[in-house]
């Protein structure tokens, strides 16, 4: 299941088409044309395929945008995924356990936002073990995944630490452009199924906009799931 959805993420199209083609060869039993018969042509042509989208934010959490986010989030049902710089979640506990309360999922972004590639290999390890001990600490759950700042990873870490790295398919930009409207439309026109949208949840202008994203996608019949569901090994 859990390959297929990765298949799917990554093929996008040429995932369902594979599928087609199985199940045509096992007799078409399965084509979406009976499936659709068979629960009574309830569903829509074009809207049954479920679209899925994770949104990610990174370097909180803040005291006042992540509690707004978390309210909106709630509001609204929708789970995402915190990548924590373990000094302000150590700042800010109580948040990082409403994000475990709320069914969030909580990842590790190092002690100090370091650039993974340009330090010495034992200190990141220290930086990422510190941060992954007070997620635990807070929540009772260590971490499994980990975004590194700027992307930056390379064969040492991945051998070295045992966190399985999450990267983005979507850039915000949103530290970039401060600008509600500008995040939001940037972020509207690439979306597809199956991205992960990179986010930073210590900025107002990424907190609205994020919330009028989820208004949106939801909308556009979008479902969100946590970054887990979407990655590529
Ligand atoms: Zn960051």
């Amino acid at each position: 299941m859990k390959m297929a959805k990765k298949l799917l993420a990554a093929c996008g199209v040429d995932a369902v088409l594979l599928g087609i083609l199985i199940c045509t060869a096992l007799g078409g039993r399965e084509s979406g044309k009976d499936r659709e018969a068979d629960i009574g042509g309830d569903a829509v042509r074009g809207e049954s395929e479920e679209k899925t989208v994770a949104l990610t934010f990174d370097d909180g959490p803040h005291p006042v945008y992540t509690k707004e986010l978390l309210e909106g989030l709630r509001k609204r049902g929708v789970k995402v995924t915190f990548f924590l710089m373990g000094a302000n979640a150590q700042e800010n506990q109580e948040l990082v356990q409403e994000m475990a309360d709320d069914g969030h999922l909580i990842g590790n972004h190092g002690y100090r936002h370091e650039d993974m590639t340009k330090n010495q290999l034992e200190s990141m390890c220290e930086s990422i073990e510190k941060t992954s001990r007070l997620i635990q600490e807070i929540t009772g759950n260590e971490p499994e995944y980990v975004r590194p700042p700027y992307g930056s990873w390379n064969e040492d870490l991945e051998e070295a630490i045992d966190l399985t790295p999450v990267f983005w398919s979507v850039d915000s930009l949103d530290w970039k452009y401060e600008d509600t409207d500008q995040i939001k439309r940037r972020v509207l026109e690439k979306v597809k199924n199956g991205d992960i949208i990179l986010m930073h949840d210590i900025f107002s202008t990424s907190v609205d906009a994020a919330l009028e994203i989820v208004d949106t996608l939801l909308d556009r019949g979008y479902t969100f799931v946590t970054a887990d569901e979407l990655i590529v090994d």
